[in-house]
């Protein structure tokens, strides 16, 4: 049976197969250079484990204290020097990647100080976890006050207002890397590093954070390679690399991490407790496939963005664009056209493809939102997943897929659904 013959039977017309191929064609150059960084990224993972010696042995679940948890303290080692980073927190009872950010704050903000994001609003929970929506235990009822600095009309980075909203209380600065479901641009690396240097340059001492969720392995760089002073994120994202099942992640500077870590867990304790559980296995292989997962995932959101530019719907970033996260949002200009598209990429998964979704309620949000997602990991996001709220200019974000040709069949799908309704022409 031929490739095409077997997808039919999943649903695919030829007619959108191949135009997916014809698509691709555009895209070997892109893909070549994602490979060339994914087996850069692959290279610094191996080197790191293999400099801090990883045996089959630290893979040992531990229970109670955890106490002299070699396996968790070489993990936590080998994601500092992947991260070129002096201390790692890498733990299981780090929730989820707001926990993570949410604790990395809380431990280095204290009453009186000021907090920046100068990129602009920070992601929806963090604005709970800052206080500027009122939130019981914020940093807000803490006495930590927030400035913002809004980004340039084109989403460059205004200097002049960082430079005006830093003031001699201010202690930390929040700089998100990926978009989230904003309409700014990500930030590059590069980007980051400028950023960092400019606002050390007006308070040498301030402590520069970056919420590097989406971000990790996309580039080569990391932003704690360029200057920051803690890096964050999410272990059910890019660094988990599907296989963590819970988790987050602080890198950077000993004397920030350690007190991430007494924060989590208790003054005095900090990183010597925490049992792992058993989740180590985990942990260690999907931080190894990390790199490769990361590529997929960037190959589905980029022959996204060339399909759906090359029938007329507005792509951010567009398909030509440098990446620095694996988000992609498709602007499709009604609700119809959104759920089509959801139910393509939920006919897609491994797990519930059957599933039909539908918009919902969800607290945070003024309209109603969609989500499609077969995930082996509830709620992954570097699993193929779209969702988005139902309103103008009705854009679904998409991203993940552990697989390149798992995400490739997804959007395949999604424009089958489309075109079945007769909202894309082919
Ligand atoms: C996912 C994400 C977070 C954290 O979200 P969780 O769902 O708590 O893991 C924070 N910032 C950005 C930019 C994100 O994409």
């Amino acid at each position: 049976m031929e490739l095409w013959e077997l997808y039919e039977q999943m649903g695919l017309s030829r007619a959108v197969y191949e135009r997916g191929e014809a698509a691709l064609e555009a895209l070997e150059g892109r893909f070549r250079a994602i490979d060339r960084t994914a087996e850069y990224n692959q290279a610094k993972v191996l080197s790191a484990m293999q400099k801090n010696r990883i045996g089959a042995n630290h893979f040992a679940a531990t229970t109670g204290y955890g106490y002299d948890d070699d396996g968790r303290d070489r993990l936590e080692r080998v994601y500092a020097d992947v991260f070129d980073a002096e201390a790692a927190l890498v733990r299981p009872q780090i929730t989820c990647g707001t926990h993570a950010l949410a604790t990395a704050l809380s431990a280095n903000l204290l009453p009186g100080d000021e907090v920046l994001s100068p990129v602009g609003a920070p992601y929806d929970t963090l604005q709970e976890v800052i206080g500027i929506r009122r939130s019981p235990c914020s940093l807000a009822e803490y006495g930590v006050r927030y400035r913002q600095a809004d980004l340039l009309p084109g989403g460059g980075i205004d200097f002049a207002a960082v430079r005006a909203a830093m003031t001699e209380r201010t202690k930390l600065v929040t700089i998100q890397r990926s978009r989230g479901y904003a309409a700014r641009p990500t930030l590059s690396v590069a980007q980051i590093g400028e950023l960092i240097d400019f606002c050390k340059s007006v308070k040498p001492d301030v402590v520069c954070m970056v919420d590097n969720c989406y971000g990790e392995f996309v580039e080569r760089l990391e932003p704690t390679d360029v200057g920051a002073d803690l890096a964050v994120g999410s272990l059910i994202k890019n660094p988990g690399g599907g296989l963590a099942p819970i988790g987050g992640y602080i890198c950077g500077k000993k004397a920030y991490v350690d007190r991430c870590a007494y924060r989590l867990s208790a003054p005095g304790l900090g990183q010597e407790v925490g049992a792992n559980l058993g989740i180590l296995p985990a942990f260690y292989q999907g931080f190894f496939l990390a790199p490769t997962v990361t590529a997929g995932a960037l190959k589905g959101a980029i022959f996204a963005a060339a399909l759906y530019e090359g029938l007329g719907f507005p792509c951010r970033p567009a398909a030509s664009e440098e990446r620095s996260d694996i988000i992609q949002s498709v602007e499709l200009g009604s609700e119809a056209a959104m759920l089509a598209f959801c139910r393509g990429i939920q006919a897609a998964a491994p797990v519930d493809s059957f599933a039909a979704p539908v918009p919902g309620d969800m607290p945070g949000y003024d309209s109603q939102v969609i989500m499609a997602a077969g995930a082996f990991v509830q709620g992954s996001s570097i699993e193929l997943s779209a969702d988005g709220p139902i309103r103008p200019p009705y854009a679904v974000y998409f991203q993940g897929g552990l697989t390149w040709h798992h995400a490739k069949l997804g959007i395949l799908l999604s424009l089958q659904k489309l075109a079945d309704a007769g909202l894309a022409e082919l």
